[in-house]
């Protein structure tokens, strides 16, 4: 051991002993029981753990199963009426290992039952108003009768099933269990009295127009569905009480549908009878369309809706069609219905964009629905994966945001006149992105619903936000000139008054959607703020879009769970994100960082006072150190104003030696040396560690952007400080300056402070005095 590393191994020994003293006196200061490293401990008391069926890396394991459930249905559509009629065989494959004793039948349609439950669990009292429908229902008539009646369940010899139905599930018992990898039919008929969607938020239902006295009909969770049986929850029988969506397996639909023979119908699958129900006129225009990439054709105009208005057929027509590998199954139909579409190129395959719309959603719809279709398929493929089935419909109906495989009901109505807002218009947009988006989640990337919102709301609506700002790109046109698309979701900023909001209305995202206080922050808007901002700010666009990417194609088609997408982010990024999650998925802390105070330092050749009375007090004199820099700050005691406007090299001996020793001539007439350090301390009274992002603006007026990694946070939870040495005077600091992290508190952001001069600002007048 050389003299020169005896030093550098006694000096390093002192300086943990000293950074060691430090950490003892900061856990003093800490608050019993609180272990600040806790915000970026791993997650693993948190996660379920890892196993064959989904394995560590987030991705399906080399067991992982799925059950199948495929329908073959008689629909019958009783205009007059309102009611609808259905027979139906489900044949069920259980991919499973285990032996299943009864199957368990989701009846949605009994949540309006009569006896339902669902409207009193809300002790809410007294709202401050009531929708006028809503009012009727509640006190003035009947409740609705809109639960099944089921006829019969029967097995695939005509022989009774018994079954029990539990509210809104139904238990099927079968003679035997129904074993691994074996197959069972059994057919339901049923029928149900379908709502006024208008009232009461149905997801379904129909809107009745009393001036030319016809109904539209959006129709979905119509038909008793197989629940979701998994290797996460077992069967997935959670009640449907109304705001926790959906869970459903996959398979394949047969669906025939009788209607009054003036319809028009458009629904999940692929048409088969085409020549049946449609015209020649029909059938040309729909040929065209197939070609058609740039613009919609119309299918059926305005005129001709307008003209089957006054129909009112008694006659029927069957609509007959197929789907392959969906979850779930929806239907539109009316005489009202003007249709158009057109072809949109998605890899190499064509899909066709569609849209079904009465007259009242004109002149907005024919202009914009299928244009706003089309542009989704295009731009969410781009991010996930090819759009793999063979349509998606827009249908307008009032009120309505909710989807389907390949069809959904979207809201935007203008006014009698034909004249709508802005707000109309980008509603009407946001929401057909929106709803033709969720073909991805969860239709395809088939998360459960039921038990966690956030999987399909908060992924869509982050994807959502990414296709329209790309809609306001490619259509300039369509928005305001020289703006962006007015995203009301997404941008950091637009989610600051929920996070900042009473805590006792706030859950964490990883809440069952039945139990939070406010769906639309929780489930939309933080988990899409919070991916857009993984996107942007935490990961970067390249690694962010990759990971996202093998999300999608590692579970579409499949069932995926929080974990998997948890998982996946982190294991095709190499970014260690459970800190993130923690702080944004599984607690309602807020984002707030600031900067604090600023010292001024320069290069002083003697040891400050706290260094010399360490010394002294372990006996150690300066010979026994290697050469050493020391930062005295300005106005203190150790500064010693002879030193003043030196460069670091003149005013350090040791510096200058040791640039002597180890560097060239030339080196060292080629390094420009700094002329100011500063120590900088930032404060963070939000609980989400987020990355620290600076710009210094200095007196010559450059400016100097740090991000400094989250990690900063790792030892100390509450304030950070970090030095910065430069040319020219530091005049500016600002915390976040682009908005880009929902910091909930900008008047901590800058320095100096916006409402007057800082206790630096004097000192620098002070100096300049002098
Ligand atoms: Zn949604």
């Amino acid at each position: 051991m050389n003299r020169f590393k005896y030093h550098i191994f006694a000096v390093l020994t002192m300086f943990a002993a000293l950074a060691s003293a430090q950490d003892q006196q900061e856990k003093k200061e800490r608050e019993p029981g609180h272990y600040n490293q806790s915000r970026f401990k791993q997650l693993y008391e948190e996660f379920a753990t890892p196993n064959n069926y989904r394995s560590a890396s987030g991705a399906p394991g080399p067991d992982y199963y799925q059950q199948q459930a495929d329908y073959v249905m008689d629909i019958e559509l009783d205009d007059k009426n309102a009611k609808i009629f259905g027979e139906e065989t489900i044949t069920y494959t259980n991919n499973s290992p285990d032996n299943l004793e009864y199957l368990w039948v989701q009846l949605d349609q009994n949540v309006r039952a009569k006896t339902s439950k669902s409207p009193l669990r809300d002790g809410g009292g007294v709202p401050m108003a009531e929708q006028a429908g809503a009012f009727v229902q509640k006190y003035i008539t009947e409740p609705f009768d809109g639960g099944f009646v089921i006829d019969y369940v029967k097995d695939a010899s005509g022989k009774a099933l018994p079954y029990t139905i539990n509210q809104t599930m139904m238990r099927v018992d079968i003679p035997q269990p129904l074993k691994s990898k074996e197959q069972i039919s059994f057919s339901i008929k049923w029928s149900y009295n379908i709502p006024d969607h208008t009232v009461n938020r149905a997801r379904s239902g129909y809107e009745y127009f009393a001036k030319d006295g016809n109904r539209a009909y959006v129709i979905a969770q119509f038909f008793p569905r197989m629940a979701v049986y998994s290797d996460v929850e077992g069967w997935q029988n959670h009640q449907f009480w109304g705001s926790g969506e959906f869970a459903l397996p996959f398979g394949n639909y047969e669906v025939n549908i009788t209607v009054p023979a003036d319809h028009v119908l458009d629904a999940t699958g692929t048409l088969q009878n085409r020549k049946d129900v449609f015209s020649k006129e029909m059938m040309s225009r729909y040929e065209r369309a197939k070609k058609s990439y740039d613009r919609p054709v119309i299918i059926v105009s305005q005129e001709e809706a307008e003209a089957a208005e006054k129909n009112f057929s008694t006659k029927k027509k069957t609509w007959k069609f197929k789907a392959e590998n969906v979850r779930d199954y929806g239907f539109a139909t009316s005489r009202k219905f003007i249709w158009d579409m057109q072809a949109v190129k998605v890899g190499n395959r064509d899909v066709m964009a569609v849209s079904l719309y009465p007259k009242e959603g004109n002149p907005l719809w024919e202009e914009y629905s299928t244009k706003a279709v089309a542009h989704t398929l295009k731009s969410y493929s781009s991010h996930t994966f090819d759009y793999p089935y063979p349509k998606a419909i827009s249908v307008h109906a009032k009120n309505q945001g909710m989807e389907y495989p390949m069809i959904c009901w979207n809201y935007g109505r203008p006014n009698e006149d034909g004249t709508y807002s802005d707000r109309v218009k980008y509603g009407m947009i946001s929401v057909i992105i929106h709803e033709v988006g969720h073909n991805f989640f969860p239709m395809i990337v088939n998360s459960d619903e039921r038990q966690w919102g956030w999987m399909d709301e908060g992924l869509d609506t982050f994807m959502q936000y990414m296709a329209e700002q790309e809609f306001g790109e490619i259509y300039p046109e369509a928005i305001a000139p020289n703006s962006k698309y007015p995203s009301r979701r997404g941008e950091p900023s637009k989610i600051v008054p929920y996070m900042a909001g009473d805590q006792s209305t706030i859950a964490p995202i990883m809440s069952n959607p039945e139990n939070v206080y406010q769906l639309g922050p929780n489930a939309y808007g933080k988990p899409a703020t919070a991916l857009n901002i993984l996107r942007e700010t935490v990961m970067g666009r390249e690694l962010f879009d990759h990971a996202f990417k093998t999300y999608s194609q590692r579970w579409k088609f499949k069932h995926p769970t929080p974990e998997d997408f948890f998982r996946t982010m982190e294991d095709a990024s190499a970014v260690d994100l459970d800190w993130y999650w923690r702080a944004w998925f599984y607690t309602t802390d807020y984002v707030d960082i600031g900067v604090k105070g600023i010292k001024k330092y320069y290069v002083s050749n003697k040891p400050s006072k706290k260094m010399q009375e360490y010394m002294a007090a372990r006996d150690i004199s300066e010979d026994d150190l290697p050469p050493l820099v020391y930062l005295a700050e300005e106005g203190s005691e150790d500064a010693d104003p002879d030193l003043k406007g030196k460069s670091p090299s003149e005013s350090s001996q040791s510096l200058k030696e040791f640039m002597m020793d180890n560097m060239t001539e030339s080196e060292r007439a080629s390094v420009k040396e700094p002329k100011y350090f500063y120590e900088v301390t930032y404060d963070k009274p939000g609980g989400v560690p987020m990355p620290l992002i600076v710009e210094y603006t200095y007196a010559d007026g450059t400016t100097k952007n740090i991000t400094y990694p989250p990690e900063i946070w790792r030892k100390s939870d509450k304030e950070v400080s970090v030095v910065i040495s430069s040319q020219t005077e530091l005049t500016g600091v600002v915390v976040d300056p682009k908005m880009e992290t929902a910091d909930i508190d900008v008047t901590n952001n800058t320095w100096p402070a916006n409402e007057g001069p800082s206790d630096f600002d004097k000192m620098k007048e002070n100096i300049k005095g002098k």
